[in-house]
């Protein structure tokens, strides 16, 4: 137990979860190919659907490449012998809610991160339940007795490195990494592997030669702010292993949203812009009131023929300004085929939120470039004032009076 002591962080990740539940519950399932997603109804001669894409894709699926988020008739043709079936959100969420209360009995400092997925702080538990490996496995035993489904976990002295534990581990993984073999882990690792690197980034760094985590742990200070700009200390921190953020319990709320269903199906553009901007402003100005944040924006329209789509966004830096939301639905809506006809809804989620305390934390990386950033932020302050006092109708952008 030398140095483990030190490793309170623990992150779960439930394996293949929604595909995990249906083979719990349907033997016939088990060790084969499943996917689960798609829209239900038929747009095939065999009666099947082609439409919506995977949710989720049994170990056995992904084997052929199969994996979530791909649409369903690219998994069909990768994976013929493959079992479709829609997804039933109500059991998940149940098997979900068992999952967090398990965790909770452990300690109240979870911060959940998706559906299926969480960190726990156990600090300060030791001398209740004995140490995290102990705590972890006794928390993979129970959600497989209780809830008959296999969760991968991973310990380590920081959020990062737990949940890079997690990975390595899966699937049904349990997986500890010390804090004296986090370079040795770490190193090897693809640059991807990092937080705050996307798919862009990482073309970045390859055409500078730049493929490992090792290579980007080592690069002076100056060359790295060169190529990642105001990010450049934090993921060089992270490339040597070192992550202070807390774990934060999650606030009551999970995200945030505003919709508009509209009396006529509306099809011109400029009417749909100029509603959206209304909502931006409507869900920017309750975020900040309740004192939150957010990194993932979410738009959502439905076409008057009632399919849904959702297209999300997730910043590296969180916001609660209505031009930074506004903004990024406009990105988001370029993305959206609208020759689908009429729209009878829209609407805009703000997810991922943070409350005040990690925000003081996050400005204190921020660099030149945010003072702009600032300016907006008082002028959003003034703005919110008026609005408490006169109503949200007092302001109103030009382009809406328009
Ligand atoms: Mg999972």
């Amino acid at each position: 137990m030398s140095d483990n002591h030190c490793l309170s962080i623990i992150h779960l990740d439930l394996d293949a979860f929604f595909a995990s539940v249906e083979q719990r519950d349907n033997p016939a399932y088990r060790g084969k190919p499943l996917i689960v997603g798609g829209v239900s109804g038929a747009d095939r001669k065999d009666g099947k659907t082609n439409r919506g894409v995977v949710c989720a894709a049994s170990y056995e699926a992904r084997k052929y490449g199969v994996h979530a988020g791909m649409p369903i008739w690219e998994a069909r043709q990768k994976c013929h012998q493959g079992i479709f079936i829609p997804s039933q959100m109500k059991k998940y969420l149940e098997a979900s809610n068992y999952f967090f209360q398990i965790c909770s009995t452990f300690t109240p400092l979870i911060e959940p991160l998706s559906i299926d997925e969480l960190f726990l702080d156990v600090s300060g538990c030791e001398s209740l339940f004995g140490s995290s490996e102990i705590i972890g496995r006794k928390i993979k035993e129970r959600v497989y007795q209780e809830i008959g489904l296999k969760v991968s976990v991973g310990i380590a002295e920081n959020k990062f490195l737990a949940k890079i534990a997690t990975n390595l581990g899966k699937p049904d993984g349990f997986y500890l990494i010390p804090s004296k073999d986090r370079q040795k882990i770490l190193y090897p690792l693809p640059v991807s592997a990092l937080w705050g690197i996307g798919k862009k980034t990482e073309e970045l760094l390859k055409k500078s030669g730049i493929y490992q985590v090792e290579q980007l742990a080592k690069m002076p200070d100056a060359i790295l702010d060169d190529l990642l700009g105001k990010n450049g200390t934090k993921i060089k921190l992270l490339a040597q292993g070192i992550d202070n953020s807390p774990v934060t319990p999650a606030s009551e709320a999970k995200s945030m949203s505003k919709e508009t269903t509209f009396l006529t199906n509306i099809a011109e553009k400029a009417i749909l812009l100029k509603e959206l901007l209304k909502i931006s402003q409507a869900v920017g100005y309750m975020a900040r009131k309740e004192g939150y944040k957010a990194r993932t924006i979410t738009l959502k329209i439905r076409f008057q023929d009632f399919t849904t789509l959702n297209k999300s966004k997730t910043l590296e830096n969180s916001t609660h300004l209505d031009n930074i939301i506004f903004k990024v639905i406009l990105e988001l809506l370029d993305k959206v085929n609208l020759k689908k006809g009429g729209v009878r809804l829209l609407g805009i989620k703000l997810s991922n939120l943070t409350s005040g305390n990690e925000i003081k934390q996050l400005k204190i990386l921020r660099d030149e470039e945010d003072k702009k950033g600032d300016k907006l932020e008082q002028l959003t302050q003034s703005l919110d004032e008026i609005r408490d006092k006169f109503g949200s109708k007092a302001i109103t952008r030009a382009s809406l009076l328009r």
